[in-house]
């Protein structure tokens, strides 16, 4: 069957301002390695092509473009990123009616591309795949994967020639807190206030001007956070450029789900001082936001009141997240309600993990069975812990447990194995992988081994950018 995008866009119909229309880059060969039948259909797309996927062909109804943006990477502003390896092929309505965007990353070079090549190699693509699908199976907001194509060109890295691959990721938009920032940067208030405009109508329509816009996105980014934390993921590059306006997460570039759980752990190769650090991912949203505030604030006229109005927003961002946080840790003991009175237990819990390099998704998930002490050197610690949560805990926990606790996560070194096999043409771990992750509260037997937390040997100590 023919391939059919039922395209709808309306960001090209923007002003010039926010993008370069450009067409993707041909590759050599295009070769279909993953494609996503449950998301096309959710999509409307019907057959498919991995000549479009790979950027050969341009679909009927398609209006390729770059997009234009900035942001504060590991706290320092860069004037001017973009899309340098991205193109923005259009957008469909899914069939809950909403908007989603369709775009091929590693497409080829774009006027934003600055150095790079714009190009990506196979297994920041493949590993982008698993992980954000992993996490949509997770019941986190995330950007999907719809295709992973290989392109049959290699890609020059430090690590020498890697087989190049294209991957189309659809999101309830691309726009970014850096979107906002490049605007109220260069002082372009006309742009900004179309762009914020857009924003409303396009995530929040029931939002109430830029403060309302504000309010909503810091709303949406407590909750993501908080929903990473619950999981053990590092995002690992929280820039904000790659800190979406929707709430969805962002950039699979170094990022990683924990195995033993440490409140500082840091999987990314770059990040010397920690600033992305597991528990630092709060504050980070915080100081995130506050930098989308600044830009938001540019647009009223009574600039000291929006200052104050949106100190007000931003500063209420802590317990936001406090209270998600607490919500869905409360839960992962077996808390449909928790209380700050039980922050203790929780916290308690987490210390043990700590002290005693505790696999955190292998605990969780044996709460409550016999099985639950063995993931403890120190025993007697974690019985006396337990009972506590025992005296605490109602006749449903272990339901509320079975939906809080995911019983596989895609581990680092599953990832790695997967992409080596990938590298040598073969696509059988893959699709295990993809299989196992997407019932990740009911994962059958015969997955047991990924299941199993890296050993010595195992453990992948880093992760790279990914580029
Ligand atoms: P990231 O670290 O992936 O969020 O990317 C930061 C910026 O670098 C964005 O503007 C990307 O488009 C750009 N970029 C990353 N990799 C490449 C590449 N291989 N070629 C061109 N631009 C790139
Ligand atoms: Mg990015």
């Amino acid at each position: 069957m023919p391939l059919h995008i039922p395209f709808d866009n309306s960001y090209a119909a923007l002003p010039a301002a926010f993008y370069t229309r450009q067409a993707p880059t041909p590759v050599r060969e295009a070769t279909p390695l993953a494609w996503n039948e449950a998301l096309a259909a959710q999509l409307g797309i019907t057959g498919q092509d991995a000549a479009v996927f790979a950027g050969n062909t341009v679909p009927a109804g398609a209006d390729p473009l770059a997009q234009l943006y900035a942001g504060h990477q590991f706290g320092n502003y860069n004037p001017q990123l973009g899309d340098g390896r991205a193109i923005l092929l259009g957008e469909v309505f899914d069939t809950k009616g909403i908007r989603r965007d369709i775009q091929l990353k590693g497409s080829g070079p774009t006027p934003y591309s600055r150095m790079g090549d714009g190009r990506a190699w196979l297994g920041p693509v493949l590993r982008e795949y698993v992980v954000s699908e992993a996490m949509h199976a997770l019941g986190i907001p995330t950007t999907r994967a719809l295709a992973a194509v290989a392109t049959g060109e290699p890609v020059l890295r430090e690590q020498g020639p890697l087989p190049g691959a294209v991957l189309t990721r659809v999101a309830a938009s691309h726009l970014r807190v850096g979107t906002f920032q490049i605007f109220a940067h260069r002082g372009h208030i006309e742009e900004l206030r179309t762009l914020t405009n857009y924003a409303i109508e396009r995530h929040y329509p029931d939002a109430d001007g830029p403060m309302g816009l504000l309010a909503a996105v810091c709303r949406a980014q407590a909750e993501l956070v908080a929903a990473w934390m619950s999981v053990g993921f590092i995002h690992g590059v929280m820039n904000t450029d790659n800190c979406t306006i929707s709430g969805e997460t962002i950039d699979y570039g170094p990022c990683a789900f924990m195995d033993a759980y440490h409140e500082a752990r840091v999987f990314s190769s770059i990040d010397q001082t920690g600033r992305y650090a597991y528990g630092n991912q709060p504050r980070i949203a915080v100081w995130n936001m506050a930098q989308c505030a600044t830009a938001l604030i540019q647009l009223a006229d009574d600039k000291e009141a929006a200052v104050e109005e949106a100190t007000a927003i931003v500063h209420a961002m802590p317990e936001q997240l406090q209270s998600a946080w607490l919500h869905r840790f409360g839960a992962k003991i077996g808390l449909e309600h928790a209380m700050e009175d039980d922050q203790p237990l929780i916290e308690d819990l987490l210390a043990l993990m700590q002290a005693d390099g505790a696999d955190f998704t292998n605990v969780f998930a044996a709460l409550g069975t016999a099985t639950a002490r063995d993931q403890f050197t120190d025993r007697d610690a974690f019985d006396a812990w337990e009972q506590r949560r025992q005296d605490r805990i109602g006749p449903d926990a272990m339901q509320i447990m079975a939906r809080a606790n995911p019983h596989i996560i895609p581990r680092n070194h599953r990832i790695e194995d997967m992409i080596a096999a990938a590298q040598g043409g073969d696509m059988a771990l893959f699709e295990r992988l993809m299989s196992a992750l997407s019932s990740p509260h009911d994962v059958p037997s015969d997955f047991d081994d990924l299941r199993r937390p890296p050993t010595k040997d195992e453990i992948v100590p880093a992760t790279f950018c990914g580029t």
